[in-house]
């Protein structure tokens, strides 16, 4: 659970601080292992420390209350601050390991009502135009959930020889496999699905889809529910109609489900705008009824512009962080899978994932069912968590927020999964602090650590870990380095630069990276060792994305502060649904050059049929147009609103990569 970079602590002695400095004085914790139960829990309650609240532990050294100052005590000189405390302990109750787990309150005491539902995956789709946008995959593959025959017949009328591939499969090549954005993101949720029916059959898969309304399938069993016109606006009608209904629909496990529900999404038609805030609200409302441990798996294309937590601008921000702050006390995982192509403010969208610690990443169509797959792994361990850490007194810790920040530090971290890690830096306190609390560093052979996790397991149990660890101590540099675990100072390194440069300060966050890729690659006591050098050799590819991250937010902030003095806009190549759309709109020299013939052309060619036959058949195709028409303008509206807020490059995508080096996934 708590992992030393190096075996020895490095007490460097100095009479000012640096809280740049680089050394091997580095741990990290790592939640993974609230999940295992191996540890058994230990009989009676945590005896802690008067002063510093240390839990007395295996290294504590209980003596005979000898002056008899509190009879029929025992005297505890806390090994952190020593304090000098009386205690009343059996042998047995000391504990015999490092590490320990305490029962706070069970989830009987709590009377909390777990339901015996197992928790959900509930897939927040966005179903709005743009997911119908095709990508050129190299070689041939086939996608079951291809194009209607339907859509076909709509959208053939508006196709330029040659272009035919983009919306008929069978003019896929044997090189090249064009396929949509929504066929993919159906794909990954099969695949997903599939996965769930063998491992776990008894959860419960939910389905959300969103554009210019919310249709809430839930597990696919009932009539779905469908929000739009002034509902998207209102959170508390939102919440109201779902909260009686949401375990209705949400009855049958995936074992059952999962051909219903797939179809059901097949059938649907992209088209429309992004109402996904209001998705969200809905997809929480299924996601915490049940065990904690539901996760929402958001899966969008663009930016959220209709109904409540629109992003047209950025007052919204704190929508996202209530709601983020809400699933995370009602211990549910929010994962937001943003599709590269359009903007989708990954910054904002973002805070759902850190309060949740759920993933936030930015993929290419093609790959999202590989990140569906990650994002599952990444399991729930416990909800509620915080992680107290305490240092020896002549300690202190480096480079934390709060400079006045001694030896004790409290995280409040939430919800805790199987990849959740957390870093620390520390330092032997300065001289003059060493002399005023009369701490002479000759007596310090080892130096006691201490993290202590109260947390909320998934049964309900509020229980508190106790991890304490005795590390030996050193003034001699070379020593601790010796013994380094390269990894430990990775992390640090990597979740650090990404938090300093979230902050917006990109220039200290580079520095400090440079710093410690300098330390790390070209110490040669570290690179000494070979596994060592191994491990920094593949982290420099890594490094590299995280620095180019932070270096072109950097150069962006930039440019937003000094604005070009005349801004030239690039021509593009109009894609083929801005050829359909400016077709739409009469734009004769791009009708020309689509060689498709005038609107009044075709209605004359079908005013002179005559047959009723004819008319019977011809009639459909006219509806047909028309709608295509109201659609496709739709769909430049969206486009054109989309394009004026878009990066000119990925902002969104170094912005993913900064929310994973944070949480320390990469
Ligand atoms: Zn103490």
């Amino acid at each position: 659970m708590m992992a030393m970079c190096s075996k020895k602590a490095y007490l460097k002695r100095r009479s000012v601080d640096n809280k740049y400095d680089v050394d091997t004085n580095i741990f990290q914790v790592k939640f993974d292992c609230l999940k295992d139960n191996i540890v058994k829990i230990h009989q009676g309650d945590p005896v802690m420390c008067q002063q510093c609240e240390t839990v007395l532990n295996k290294h504590s050294k209980i003596q005979e209350d000898v002056q008899n100052q509190q009879f029929g005590k025992q005297l505890w000189i806390c090994e952190f601050c020593n304090h000098k405390n009386y205690v009343q302990i059996e042998k047995e109750e000391i504990p015999t390991n490092e590490d320990t787990i305490y029962l706070i309150q069970s989830a009987q005491e709590q009377q909390m009502q777990i339901e015996d539902a197992d928790n959900s995956i509930i897939f927040c789709i966005d179903n709005s135009g743009s997911m119908s946008s095709t990508v050129e995959i190299k070689g041939k593959i086939n996608f079951k959930h291809g194009i209607s025959a339907e859509e076909y017949e709509m959208l053939k009328q508006f196709i330029e020889p040659g272009d035919e591939h983009q919306i008929w499969p069978q003019f896929n090549t044997k090189h090249v496999t064009h396929v949509s954005r929504k066929q993919c993101v159906m794909a990954a949720i099969e695949q997903q699905i599939g996965e769930l029916k063998k491992k776990n059959p008894n959860k419960i898969v939910g389905l959300v889809t969103f554009n210019n309304e919310v249709v809430v399938y839930g597990d696919g069993s009932e009539v779905p529910i469908t929000i739009a016109g002034d509902r998207l606006f209102k959170q508390d009608e939102i919440e109201n109609l779902l909260d009686g209904t949401a375990k209705q629909l949400m009855k049958y496990p995936v074992k059952a489900q999962a051909e219903t529900l797939l179809k059901k999404f097949e059938k649907l038609q992209e088209k429309g705008q992004t109402a996904l805030g209001p998705a969200l609200i809905s997809a929480l409302q299924l996601a915490k009824i049940g065990k904690p441990g539901s996760m929402i798996i958001i899966c969008t294309d663009g930016l959220a512009n209709l109904g409540l937590g629109s992003l047209d601008n950025d007052a919204n921000k704190q929508f996202y962080e209530d709601l983020g702050a809400f699933a995370s006390q009602c211990g549910v995982v929010i994962s937001v899978v943003t599709i590269k192509g359009e903007g989708c403010k990954v910054d904002i969208l973002g805070a759902l994932s850190e309060k949740t610690n759920g993933t936030v990443t930015r993929v290419r169509p093609e790959d999202i069912e590989k990140d569906f797959a990650n994002i599952l792994k990444d399991e729930l361990v416990g909800t509620q968590v915080q992680l107290f850490v305490n240092l020896h007194r002549a300690l202190k810790f480096r480079g934390e927020d709060d400079p006045t920040l001694s030896n004790k530090l409290k995280r409040d971290i939430g919800n805790a999964t199987i990849a959740t890690t957390q870093t620390f830096e520390y330092q032997l306190k300065n001289d003059q602090e060493l002399q005023k609390e009369q701490i002479d560093i000759k007596d310090l052979k080892n130096v006691p650590f201490q993290i202590k996790v109260n947390y909320t397991n998934l049964h309900g149990d509020r229980l508190m870990r106790v991890v304490t660890q005795l590390v030996s101590t050193t003034e001699n540099v070379k020593e601790a380095e010796e013994e380094a675990q390269v990894e430990v100072i990775h992390k640090r390194m990597a979740q650090k630069t990404a938090q300093i440069a979230k902050k917006g300060n990109y220039q200290e966050a580079q520095s400090y990276n440079d710093q410690w890729d300098g330390y790390v690659q070209k110490n040669a006591v570290i690179n000494n060792n070979v596994s060592n050098k191994e491990k920094n050799f593949s982290f420099q590819a890594h490094n590299l994305k995280l620095q180019t991250a932070v270096q072109k937010q950097e150069v962006r902030k930039e440019k937003v502060q000094k604005p070009p003095p005349q801004q030239q806009s690039q021509q593009q190549q109009p894609s083929f649904f801005e050829k359909v759309a400016s077709f739409i709109k009469g734009d004769e020299k791009k009708q020309q050059q689509a060689q498709i013939p005038e609107p009044s052309q075709q209605k004359a060619s079908i005013q002179q049929q005559d047959s009723p036959q004819l008319q019977k058949r011809v009639n459909p195709v006219k509806q047909n147009v028309e709608k295509c028409k109201a659609q496709n303008m739709q769909l430049e509206k969206e486009m054109n609103r989309k394009r004026s807020l878009s990066c000119s490059d990925d902002e969104d995508a170094e912005m993913a990569d900064l929310f994973q080096f944070e949480q320390g996934k990469y």
